[in-house]
C-alpha cells in the first residue's frame, strides 16, 4: 500500500509569505528563514508587523484568495489522488492555506496553527509538533505505507529522507548539491513519471 506526501509551497502553490508581501508591497514580509534562521524570532516579527499594517486575518485571507495555484498543480494533484492516496504535509497555518487549498479541491493537509485575537489579529501561532513532516512519514511507514514523497527545500530533506523514495521538485541549487541522492524535477509531468517509477520500485 502506497501514500505520497507532497510539501504545498513551491510545489503546488507558491510561497505565501513572499507572494502576500508582493500583493501588499509589505517588503519587510519578505524575510524568510534564510535572512533570520531562527524560526520563531521571524514569526514573531511576521505578526508584528502584521499587527503594524492593521491587518487581522480577515484581511490576510482576503489577500491570499486573490493568490492561485502555481500553474498546472491542480491538474497533477488530480491525476496524482487518482492513481494514489495523497498527503500534503507543509509548514504553513491551516488559516493561511485554506483559501489555496480550496482552489485544490481540498486535498488532505497536515500543518500548522494560527492564532488570533477577538479583534482578529494573530497573536500566536502553534506547531503541531516539531520536524512534523520526517515524523509523519515515520508513522505512516509504521502502519505499513509505502511513502514515496516530494519537495523543493531544505525543510523537506528529512520528509524525503524517511520516505521509501524522495524527489526534489524545482529545489534551489544548494539543496541539489547537498543531497545528492535525490532525483530533481522540474516540470509536473517529470515529476509524475519519478512518482511511477519510484512506485514500482519501492
Ligand atoms: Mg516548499
Amino acid at each position: 500500500m502506497q501514500l505520497v506526501c507532497l510539501d504545498l509551497e513551491g510545489v503546488l502553490i507558491p510561497e505565501i509569505w513572499v507572494e502576500f508581501a508582493e500583493v501588499t508591497g509589505i517588503d519587510a514580509l519578505k524575510r524568510t528563514t534564510r535572512d533570520e534562521p531562527n524560526y520563531d524570532t521571524l514569526m514573531q516579527y511576521r505578526l508584528d508587523i502584521l499587527r503594524e499594517h492593521k491587518m487581522g486575518l480577515p484581511d490576510i485571507q482576503k489577500v491570499i484568495g486573490t493568490l492561485s495555484p502555481l500553474p498546472g498543480a491542480k491538474a497533477f494533484l488530480d491525476a496524482l489522488r487518482d492513481r494514489f492516496q495523497v498527503i500534503i504535509l507543509s509548514d504553513t497555518f491551516y488559516e493561511f492555506a485554506k483559501p489555496l487549498m480550496d482552489q485544490l479541491g481540498r486535498p488532505t493537509l497536515f500543518c500548522h496553527k494560527l492564532e488570533a485575537d477577538a479583534d482578529g489579529f494573530l497573536v500566536n501561532y502553534h506547531l503541531r509538533m516539531p520536524n512534523q513532516k520526517q515524523e509523519a512519514v515515520r508513522r505512516f511507514k509504521e502502519i505499513n505505507f509505502k511513502v514515496i514523497a516530494a519537495g523543493d527545500s531544505y525543510n523537506d530533506t528529512t520528509m524525503l529522507g524517511e520516505a521509501h523514495a524522495g524527489i526534489l521538485f524545482r529545489p534551489p541549487q544548494n539543496v541539489i548539491d547537498e543531497f545528492p541522492q535525490f532525483p530533481v524535477t522540474r516540470e509536473y509531468d517529470e515529476l509524475m513519471g519519478e512518482i511511477l517509477a519510484a512506485s514500482e520500485r519501492i
